[in-house]
C-alpha cells in the first residue's frame, strides 16, 4: 500500500490533529518558489501535535525534516523522501519583563514588531529578513552587525521521546552562522530572546530604515535565498565582492541567475528549477577558485533527494 492509500489510518492511528496531506509541492513552501513534492506534509497544531508526528515518522521508517520559512533551502526538483513537518503553527509571542518568548514557528519580521511594539528593544535588527525564529537560531541568522546569538537567552526543544529540553546560552555552541542546533534534528518550539526597554517611535525607525535598506538592494525583486554562499574573514572581502570581481553578475544557467545588482544573490527569473540553481552555483565556486584561490562555502541549504535521476 502507498502511503497516500495508508494516510487516513495513520492519521487516525497517531492522532493527528493539523494538516497531513501527501505529494504536497515544496516550491510552495520555499522563497526560491523551487522544490519537487514532499512525501508526507504536515502542519502540526502544537507541541504535541509535532511529538506525534514524530512517533509516527519513527514508527513508519519515515525521515523527517522541519520546514521554518523555507527561505534558505534549495529543495530538489525531485523532492522531499519522508514527512516534512511545517512548524508555523508554533507562533507563539508574550512578554516576561526583560526577555519575549517566541514560538520556534514565528515569522522573525512578526516577532520584531511585536517586540517593539510592546518596547522591548533586541530584534529589530531582523525586521524585513525572510524566515522564522527557529530557522534564524538554527542558523545564527546575521545582520546589521548583529547576530541573533547576541539576544539569544535559552530554547526548548522537543526530544525524540516527546520531553522538552531547555538549553542555556552557552557562548562556545555559537559561531558566524553556526548554532548548537545543527548538531541534532530537534524543533526549537519556543525560545527565550533578552530585550531592553526603549521607545517604540524609536525602534519602529530602525526597522522601516532596514527594510527599505533591503528594498533598495534589491532582496525582495525576484525569488532567492539571500546570500548564495557564506562570508569568510580570510577573503578579505565579502563572497560578493569576489563573484563581482570574476565578472559573473548576470551569468545564467537555465531560468537561474547570478543577480545584476548582488554577487552573492542567486535568483529564479526565468522559471528556474533547482537543478539549475544547483548547477549555477557550482559553476560560480569553481570559477571564484581557479581565480581567486579562495574555496566558498554555500550558505543555501541542499535539501531533499538530490540522488534520483
Ligand atoms: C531576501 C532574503 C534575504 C535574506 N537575508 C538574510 C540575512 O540578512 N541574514 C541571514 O542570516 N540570512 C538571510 N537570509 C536567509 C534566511 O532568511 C535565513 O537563513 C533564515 O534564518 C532562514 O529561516 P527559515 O525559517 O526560513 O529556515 P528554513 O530555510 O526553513 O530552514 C533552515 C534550517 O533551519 C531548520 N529549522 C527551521 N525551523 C526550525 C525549528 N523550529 N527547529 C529546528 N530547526 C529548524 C531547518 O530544518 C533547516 O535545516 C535571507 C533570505 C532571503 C530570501
Amino acid at each position: 500500500m502507498t502511503l497516500v492509500h495508508k494516510l487516513p489510518n495513520i492519521q487516525d492511528k497517531f492522532n493527528i490533529r493539523g494538516i497531513l496531506v501527501a505529494q504536497e509541492p515544496m516550491w510552495r513552501h520555499t522563497t526560491f518558489r523551487l522544490g519537487g513534492p514532499a512525501d508526507l506534509y504536515a502542519q502540526p497544531l502544537d507541541a504535541e501535535d509535532l511529538a506525534q508526528l514524530q512517533k509516527m515518522a519513527f514508527q513508519e521508517g519515515l525521515d523527517l525534516f522541519l520546514l521554518g520559512g523555507g527561505a534558505n533551502l534549495l529543495v530538489s526538483d525531485q523532492g522531499i523522501r519522508g514527512l516534512v513537518a511545517d512548524t508555523r503553527n508554533l507562533n507563539e509571542w508574550r512578554r516576561e519583563e526583560n526577555l519575549v518568548i517566541l514560538g520556534g514557528g514565528l515569522d522573525v519580521s512578526e516577532a520584531a514588531w511585536r517586540t517593539s511594539a510592546s518596547g522591548a528593544k533586541g530584534l529589530e535588527f531582523l525586521f524585513g529578513m525572510p524566515g522564522s525564529v527557529g530557522g534564524a537560531l538554527w542558523m545564527n541568522a546575521r545582520c546589521y552587525n548583529q547576530e541573533i546569538s547576541d539576544v539569544f537567552e535559552w530554547a526548548d526543544v522537543l526530544n525524540a521521546d516527546g520531553s522538552v529540553e531547555r538549553i542555556p546560552m552557552n557562548p562556545n555552541n555559537w559561531a558566524y552562522k553556526h548554532s548548537p542546533f545543527q548538531e541534532d534534528s530537534r524543533c526549537i518550539l519556543r525560545c527565550g530572546i533578552r530585550v531592553e526597554e526603549a521607545p517604540f517611535s524609536e525602534l519602529r525607525q530602525s526597522m522601516v530604515e532596514k527594510r527599505n535598506d533591503r528594498e533598495e538592494k534589491g532582496h525582495y525583486r525576484a525569488p532567492c535565498a539571500g546570500s548564495a554562499f557564506k562570508n569568510n574573514r580570510d577573503f578579505g572581502v565579502p563572497s560578493g565582492v569576489l563573484i563581482d570581481r570574476c565578472g559573473l553578475k548576470g551569468l545564467r544557467h537555465g531560468g537561474a541567475s547570478v543577480s545584476q545588482w548582488h554577487g552573492n544573490i542567486v535568483i529564479n527569473d526565468q522559471g528556474a528549477t533547482s537543478s539549475h540553481v544547483d548547477s549555477l552555483l557550482d559553476e560560480v565556486a569553481r570559477i571564484v577558485e581557479e581565480e581567486s584561490g579562495f574555496c566558498m562555502e554555500r550558505e543555501v541549504l541542499r535539501v531533499g533527494d538530490w540522488q534520483s535521476p
